[in-house]
């Protein structure tokens, strides 16, 4: 049997009479950027989310950055972000010139560990971003209450979230902005690039439309030196039609997660948390983790089962970060978490027999 890790073609099979309608729908209109699609799309993601504002960007990497923007986050400033996290959420505080400090996370949810976050604080931080990863709410409460005391921002890193719940609340309104990606293999994905942000502050909502349409407030005015990062009309007209369905698409996933849950007994593996009535785990993607990770990830690529490692060099001992002179051992969850980590198949339309035999050729895996 072959599986991939992941696929798009059961749930674009499903909609693909609304995708085809959506494209010829903006080809006809012959409007394709800031047009009706993106601000109905804005309006409906909102109220799935439970916030005031949305308001489309190009990228999940430009949601976070035209945040930061937002919040006057510049060189000098300091900004907390999880050890282990895709590079996006560290490189967003790069590009203001302002620098991440990581947090390790607790190794069994996989997000910033709250209890490490007041040592990292210093009189330059000015902000959190708490990110969501793999599809489990952080602890937004304790982040939150941090925050309050030292005044600093929150922000959310729900890439990874689309529909997860936080205490009942989605994420995505439990900070003062989320950024989102519409990255194809996201839960909710465009049919390209795409991203948003969320928030309940105006202000916020307004700076960040103004700071990725060039900065401008109307047109040919312009009161910030701004970039361009906009959602486009095809995207968010595949967007609207996706959406509809992203609940009952992250009920199947978390139907496969059950089931792996329940049938993956081998004792070499560790696996991830189940949702609860606090986390509502959406699964974006399921991370077991081995300690003979990569002979696992050999035998299960003889076994015609793709996988994919989530992530294989944590961000201080990327090139890319060199200039934080973070040395090997200083982040140890992290690095553990690296070496360890295999992102199993999930997908929509993944058949139950299908699981069964991811199950079973797991179970079978011995060193
Ligand atoms: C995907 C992702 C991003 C970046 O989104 P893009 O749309 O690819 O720019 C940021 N943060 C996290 C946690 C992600 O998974």
């Amino acid at each position: 049997m072959n599986i991939p890790f992941a696929s798009f073609v059961p749930m674009h099979e499903e909609i693909r009479q609304g995708l085809d309608a959506a494209f010829k729908k903006v080809v006809d209109k012959s409007y394709f950027i800031q047009g009706e699609e993106c601000e109905k799309f804005e309006e409906e993601y909102a109220a799935y989310c439970g916030t005031k504002y949305c308001v489309g960007v190009a990228t999940g990497l430009d949601a976070i950055y035209l945040i930061l923007k937002a919040l006057d986050i510049k060189a000098g400033d300091e900004v907390i972000v999880p050890s282990n996290t895709y590079i996006a959420t560290a490189l967003a505080v790069s590009f203001t010139g302002a620098k991440p400090v990581f947090v390790e996370p607790v190794i069994d949810t996989y997000n910033i560990d709250v209890t490490r976050i007041e040592e990292k604080i210093t009189e330059k931080t000015k902000a959190i971003i708490a990110v969501h990863l793999q599809g489990r709410a952080a602890d937004m409460d304790a982040i939150n209450a941090i925050a309050k005391k030292h005044e600093l921002y929150v922000l959310e890193d729900a890439a990874q979230a689309h529909g997860a719940r936080y205490k009942g609340q989605r994420v995505g309104a439990l900070s003062d902005a989320a950024a989102w990606s519409f990255y194809p293999g996201k839960n909710l994905g465009a049919l390209g690039d795409g991203g948003c942000i969320t928030t309940n502050n105006k202000q916020i909502a307004d700076k960040v439309r103004a700071l990725g349409n060039y900065g401008s407030d109307y047109k040919y005015h312009h009161i910030y030196q701004g970039t361009n990062s906009r959602l486009d009309e095809m995207q968010a007209a595949f967007l609207r039609v996706k959406l509809p369905h992203l609940d009952k698409w992250n009920e199947a996933r978390r139907r496969i997660a059950e089931a792996y849950l329940s049938g993956i007994t081998n004792p070499l593996i560790n696996l991830p948390l189940a949702t609860s009535e606090e986390y509502e785990h959406i699964y974006h993607v399921f991370v077991i983790r081995c300690d003979r990770r990569d002979e696992l990830e050999k035998y299960l690529k003889d076994n015609g089962i793709g996988t994919v490692k989530h992530y294989p060099v944590p961000m201080h001992l990327q090139k890319a970060y060199e200039e934080l002179h973070i040395q090997e051992g200083e982040l140890p969850i992290a690095e553990e978490i690296s070496k360890t980590v295999l992102s199993i198949p999930m997908y929509y339309g993944m058949t139950e027999e299908e699981v069964e035999y991811v199950i079973d050729k797991i179970n079978k895996f011995e060193v």
